[in-house]
Formats: structure tokens, sequence, C-alpha cells
């Protein structure tokens, strides 16, 4: 079966409501391959996440950046995926590097985050990557295995799953990997899920690229046999996250 190219935008902690509404503008007008060549899903912080749904193109749709692992309750300062789908939110991305980095989420919790939340009917986009010490130790794989198999160990349909491989020494630094090194850890994830989870979950989940993704670099990463899309930080802000969703093509 073939695999749908995915593009994602992550808007992380950016925007006012002014500026999410250009950008959102901007999006409409685009003219962009269909819907059946590829899937768009923007991901704006969660106070506009309304109004991003209110106003975006139909063809496009969008994504909670977090959730919680579990059901809501006194969990002050958390939304549950139980409200995500109250709102009609499809997607959620869950195991961002700065999330991972910065508040300790380690690959139980975001297993356990991705297990409920596909539980409760959301799809995910299920961030993995290695920071650069781990690339130069030589660890690139084994720790992009440990990331995925704490969630293989806890889900056994992955048709709502996406991977977006993101090397932490890419995000935000405008280091983009290669196409070689992006196509070669997508081909190792593959052949991990072959082994490890089914050869079918493994022809058919798409592992997208991200980190420093641009209108430049997009069409030559995205012609890799391995990478099936890619979740885009900074310049899904921008007008070329328009080239980017193009790549497709
Ligand atoms: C990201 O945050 O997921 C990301 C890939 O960021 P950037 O494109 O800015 O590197």
């Amino acid at each position: 079966m073939a695999r749908k190219f995915f593009v994602g935008g992550n808007w992380k902690c950016n925007g006012t409501a002014e500026e999410v509404k250009k950008i959102v503008n901007t999006l409409n007008e685009a003219q962009v391959p269909s819907q059946d060549v590829v899937e768009v899903v923007v991901s704006p912080p969660y106070v506009f996440l309304p109004l991003v749904k209110s106003i975006l193109r139909p063809d496009f749709h969008v994504a909670a950046q977090n959730c919680w692992v579990k059901k809501g309750g006194a969990f002050t300062g958390e939304v549950s995926a139980e409200m995500l789908v109250n709102l009609d939110i499809p997607w959620v991305i869950l195991g961002h590097s700065e999330r991972r980095a910065l508040l300790n989420e380690s690959n139980e919790f975001v297993g356990d985050k991705v297990a409920y939340a596909l539980a409760q009917g959301l799809k995910v986009i299920a961030c993995v990557g290695e920071t650069l010490e781990q690339r130069e130790a030589g660890s690139t794989m084994d720790v992009v295995a440990a990331q995925t198999k704490a969630i293989a160990d806890r889900v056994s349909n992955w048709s709502n799953v996406v991977i977006a491989y993101e090397p932490v020494w890419a995000i935000g630094t405008g280091k983009v990997a290669s196409p070689a090194q992006a196509q070669e850890v997508h081909d190792e994830l593959r052949k991990w899920l072959a082994k490890n989870v089914s050869a079918d979950v493994a022809a058919t989940t798409r592992i997208i690229y991200g980190g420093s993704v641009n209108g430049g670099n997009c069409k030559e990463l995205g012609g890799q046999a391995d990478v099936d899309g890619f979740l885009v930080g900074g310049a899904s802000l921008k007008p070329e996250f328009i080239d980017i969703i193009k790549a497709a093509e």
C-alpha cells in the first residue's frame, strides 16, 4: 500500500491571534496538491486550536502539540486527550524533543501518552530522534529504537500513528540532515518495525523527517525512498510552508 505524503507544521509556542489568522489566510489561498496526494496538518498552540480549526480550509487538519497521559482530572495546566476529541481535534504531536529535553519526558511516559491518545481516538505524530552527542557516539539507531520500542510495547494498532524522525541537532538549528542521513535512519527504523512489530506495519507506517526543513531542501529530502513527508517547525510559520507541501508532487 502506498504511503500518503504527510506534511505537519509545528507552530510551537508562537503567535498572536492576528498572526495566526494571517498564517491561516496564506494557507487557505494556496494552490497545493490534493488530499489524495498529501495530508497537511498544522499544530497551533492550544489556545488557538478552536480559532484555527474554525477558519482553516477543510482539506487541512489540526493537531495539538501535546496532551495529558491519562484521563483528565486534578492535573493543573494539562489538557486531556478527551478534551481534544470533544473539540474534534483529530491529531496530537507527542514526544517532541523539546518536551523530552525540557520537561524530562521519558521514553516510557511518551509511550504511555501515545497509547492513551490512540485509545481515545486521536491520531498521533510520535517524535523520535538522537542528540548530537548520541550521533557522534554512534548510538543513533539504539536511541531511536529505544524510543520506538517504548511505543511499540504499548501500542498494537499502528494505523493512526505517524513517526517523526527528528534529529535533535537539526531542530531549529538550520543544520538539516543530509538526504542520505535521513534516508539511512528512516530505512533502519522501517527495518526495526519489520523485525519488532510486523512487515505490514513497517510497510504502511509513515516515517516523516523533521529538523530545519525549508523550501530549498524539501524536494531532495522528500525524494528519498523512506521519507514520507515532514514535520516542520520554523518554516511552517512562513509562506515557504506551501513550497514544502508541494514537495509531495
Ligand atoms: C520541530 O520543531 O519539530 C522542527 C522540526 O523544527 P524546525 O523545522 O524549526 O527545525
